[in-house]
């Protein structure tokens, strides 16, 4: 009895001594922020010294180009598991799933933690099948069991808990004793986002949010400087997708044209909408849809190659993108106009995005011109010496950024 005790109390030594204990603690450390909708060219309309310092002192890329749709959850998605959206299966913000027989709403919380929507294997779940631990205040995918996996560490998404909250929580993440400390963080805000709908990508408000969120980072980069182990953390500022212009003098009404009984499925929002005609019915959607200017109906089979959308089975037969500038919805809803948003062809400048990042893996003062977000998941894996599983990402993309 006595003599058990013992050897309980003496078994982690003896796991790690001979090797049994899998867990690392050696591997570097990766704090990824995510700015939602925080456009590549804010840094020269707002000015963003901070950034602007992480860029001297570390990497920054002149544009990091979404995958289409130029959404949130498929952004976020990708930047996790560098794959395509059409190849992880989060096709948009909302889609219908016909493998589960399910719809898919970011605002629905069994569809977003349920754990079969979820394609590929994001990055903390690569960490944790090699013994890594990581944490995730907030992160597409993170709350649901991905291969019944969630990070080690993680949060119901709240939008409630003020951002501040949020930072002080990574910092302790990062204080924490080295065999409960995680690896790589993840750390979201659902700003500029939020203000840029209502008020327009170039405004006084997203001008007053962006430099908020601009110090905030600063908060979190004097936070991490003060820990002794701040020479081994890598901290990447990144973004989803960026925000364009919209007016109501640019505005489509898809039922305005299009038959209701020959649909028999739409989904989506604007600018990306997803429609399952009625049997036999797909050359009579294309054409009413495609009456209306100022938006495009596809045959899924035919979307531009560049998009790399359409090979999903939860993308139905056509698919409707709204040309830049303009919004397609599905029916007059009065009040509900924004004046930016974003899901448009990643080919629009504004929905570029922004990557910046620093620490002992990163060059000092190189700038891109150019990055895509599939490729985000290599450089993360890359750095903490992780395998990675199979991805959409090219390794000779992200080699210049690496000392
Ligand atoms: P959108 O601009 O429509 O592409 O989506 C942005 C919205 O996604 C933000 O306003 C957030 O509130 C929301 N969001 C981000 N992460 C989550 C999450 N994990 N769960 C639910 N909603 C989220
Ligand atoms: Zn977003
Ligand atoms: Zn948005």
């Amino acid at each position: 009895m006595r003599l058990n005790r013992y050897l309980i109390a003496l078994l982690p030594a003896i796991l790690s001594f001979t090797g049994c204990n899998k867990e690392k603690t050696d591997t570097p450390y990766v704090v990824m922020v995510s700015l939602d909708a925080f456009r590549w060219d804010y840094d020269s309309i707002y000015g963003t010294p901070v950034l602007d310092d992480i860029a001297a002192k570390g990497v920054m890329a002149g544009r990091l180009i979404p995958s289409f749709p130029t959404k949130t959850f498929p952004n976020h998605y990708t930047i996790a598991t560098g794959l395509y959206p059409d190849h992880h299966g989060l096709v948009n913000n909302s889609f219908y799933a016909p493998d589960l027989d399910l719809v898919y709403r970011i605002g629905d919380r069994a569809m977003v933690s349920d754990g079969d929507f979820y394609g590929g294997e994001p990055i903390w779940v690569t960490a944790h099948k090699q013994g890594v631990k990581s944490a995730s205040f907030y992160w597409v995918g993170s709350e649901a069991p991905i291969e019944g996996i969630h990070p080690d560490y993680w949060k119901t998404y709240d939008d409630e808990v003020p951002f501040g909250d949020r930072v002080d929580t990574v910092l302790k993440w990062l204080s924490l004793p080295a065999e409960r400390r995680p690896h790589f963080i993840t750390l979201y805000f659902e700003e500029p986002d939020a203000t840029s709908h209502t008020y327009g990508p170039v405004s006084p408000e997203t001008g007053a949010v962006v430099r908020s969120l601009d110090s905030l980072v600063g908060t979190l980069r004097t936070g991490i400087a003060s820990l002794p182990h701040a020479k081994d953390i890598n901290l990447i500022v990144l973004s989803d997708h960026g925000m364009g212009a919209v007016d109501e003098s640019r505005y489509n009404y898809i039922m305005d044209t299009l038959p209701q009984a020959m649909v028999r499925r739409i989904y989506g929002g604007n600018p990306v909408w997803a429609v399952e005609p009625v049997e036999g019915m797909t050359d009579s959607v294309l054409y009413y849809l495609n009456l209306q200017h100022g938006m495009k109906a596809y045959r899924k089979e035919d979307l531009p190659p560049y998009l790399h959308y359409g090979t999903h089975p939860r993308i139905p037969a056509v698919v409707l993108i709204a040309d830049p500038g303009w919004t397609a919805g599905l029916r007059p809803e009065p009040g509900r106009y924004s004046k930016g948003d974003h899901g448009y062809d990643w080919k629009w400048r504004d929905m570029h995005a922004i990557f910046y990042a620093e620490g002992p893996a990163f060059r000092r003062g190189f700038a891109a011109d150019t990055l895509f977000n599939i490729d985000v998941y290599n450089i993360v894996t890359d750095i903490m010496g992780l395998n990675p599983a199979p991805n959409d990402g090219n390794r000779d993309r992200i080699s210049p950024l690496f000392r």
